[in-house]
């Protein structure tokens, strides 16, 4: 069975980079129904943002990436935050250090910042990885602060084969004996997540390629436990347009890139899904980038995964979203525009009219209040408005002739509705000689006060009501 995991460490808020992680781990396991595991890895307690475990939980709710096992869930392998899982870490530590693969470190903060400032780049000289055991039972014994350090191969390669990027190989002289267990009793990410990895039955680890070239210090902590190595899918790098048509990695300068910050902005979260889906995964044989969540899980494999740099465009995002929100049913528009309107609409506003008009016009939900602007209250604007070469229009006479006489037809409706206003006002066209475009321009530029507006002239009227329909035609002859 294909069992994956999301391992968020809790240090903020959700980057779209994490998000595409966990939803390509999720869809990894569930193509092949199997399962998905939330895990917290909190070890690095410097870092610990308080709330951001709540922000992870939730955002996997609103995505529909549902875990099977996890914090909250719980499971058969948990507890599911690292925290909770101390005693584990150093129980395979110090197996670890038995088995010959790791060691006890006396080293004090002193000694290391001294190394450090002779050379920088050395690293840690192995000072404690032949005391004798005598010594560190002696140590210990006097209750001497220790961390326990990986014993790296000095020679020979360590290589893996990742799913995505192949054979990655790195030379053991260059490994550093990292440290496994800290002074304070806390694991690190280097150790914990291989421990926890196993325990859990991971068989698929799944992450940004910023772990690929740390791998080969993961695989030789499986293979020093004699444990099967998971297989690796890394991730390609998730990169932001620059103003100069550059590209860096995707960070706060390229716009909001916190799934948070996205809906706050009025995007709907399964287009974020769906787009961000399509950030380093090429759907095989499809003629459509639109899926579900459903649809992925269907299609998404592993070998659909590209290596190259995937490219985050604000534009193409805009434009998802755009056609998922044309897509809602009304009612359930309106339910999420709702909390984003901040202007008070008047009583003659029809507003399911209106927001079946704008549905379709717009492109985030924050947009609404400007959108819906013009309907709440006439805009200022120019009389050269009503100009219009494409419509001939090309002097005022002809906008007054036109609004003089579509007064009293106005006046004479009983149901302001599209139907009633367009059959009631077409009469016109015959009468004074023009087509029914250059008639409608200047109407809806005097019921509008814009040159483009989501409707037409009389789905304007429809949304305001006669009365307000009836006082803008008055006010555009006033100004002419
Ligand atoms: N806690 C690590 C992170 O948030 C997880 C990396 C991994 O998935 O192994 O980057």
């Amino acid at each position: 069975m294909t069992v994956t995991r999301f391992a968020p460490s809790p240090t903020g808020y959700m980057h779209i980079g994490n998000l595409r992680t966990a939803l390509y781990s999720y869809l990894i396991s569930k193509h092949d129904g199997g399962r998905f595991i939330l895990r917290i890895e909190d070890t690095d307690r410097e870092r610990l943002v308080e709330g951001a475990t709540d922000v992870i939980k939730s955002t996997l709710k609103i995505t529909g990436l549902d875990y099977d096992e996890g914090p909250d869930v719980g499971g058969e392998h948990g507890p599911y935050v690292q925290s909770e899982r101390k005693e584990i870490y150093m129980e395979y530590a110090k197996k670890l250090v038995d088995m010959g693969a790791a060691y006890y470190c006396f080293c004090t903060k002193e000694r290391l910042e001294k190394l450090h400032e002779e050379d920088a780049t050395g690293g840690y000289d192995r000072h404690c990885r032949n005391l004798s055991r005598e010594e560190v039972e002696k140590k210990l014994a006097e209750g001497t602060p220790f961390v326990i350090r990986q014993k790296m191969p000095l020679d020979g390669v360590t290589s893996y084969t990742d799913s995505v990027f192949g054979e990655i190989s790195m030379n053991n002289s260059e490994l550093q004996d990292q440290i496994l267990m800290k002074a304070d009793g806390y694991p690190t990410y280097n150790f914990c997540h291989v421990v926890d990895d196993y325990l859990m039955g991971i068989t698929h680890v799944v992450r940004g390629s910023e772990y690929l070239t740390s791998t080969p210090k993961y695989v030789l902590l499986y293979d020093a436990f004699g444990w099967p190595r998971p297989n690796y899918v890394h991730l390609p790098l998730l990169m932001g347009k620059n103003a100069d048509g550059s590209v860096s990695k995707l960070s706060k300068r390229h716009g909001a890139v916190s799934f948070q910050d996205l809906v706050c902005d009025g995007y709907l979260p399964e287009a974020i899904t769906n787009y961000i889906a399509l950030l380093g995964w090429c759907p095989k044989n499809s003629e459509t980038e639109f899926f579900t969540l459903d649809e992925l899980k269907a299609a998404f494999t592993i070998d659909g995964v590209s290596k190259s740099p995937a490219v985050f465009d604000f534009e193409k995002l805009l434009w998802f979203n755009g056609e998922y929100i044309h897509k809602l049913d009304d009612d359930r528009f309106l339910e999420l525009i709702t909390p984003f309107i901040k202007s008070e609409i008047p009583e003659n506003v029809n507003r399911t009219k209106m927001f079946a008009l704008l549905k379709t016009r717009i492109s985030k939900l924050s947009e609404i209040d400007e959108r819906m602007a013009f309907f709440i209250s006439l805009p200022d604007f120019d009389k050269e408005l009503f100009l219009n070469k494409k419509n001939k229009i090309s002097d005022f006479d002809t906008v007054k002739a036109v609004l003089t006489e579509a007064l009293p037809i106005l006046n004479s409706i009983d149901v302001f509705d599209n139907d009633t206003l367009f059959t009631s006002l077409m009469p016109l066209t015959e009468k004074l000689g023009m087509k029914t475009g250059a008639v409608m321009w200047c109407i809806r530029i005097a019921v509008s006060g814009m040159s483009a507006t989501p409707g037409g002239a009389t789905e304007i009227m429809e949304v305001i009501g006669k009365a307000e329909s009836i006082k803008r035609i008055e006010f555009a002859l006033n100004m002419l």
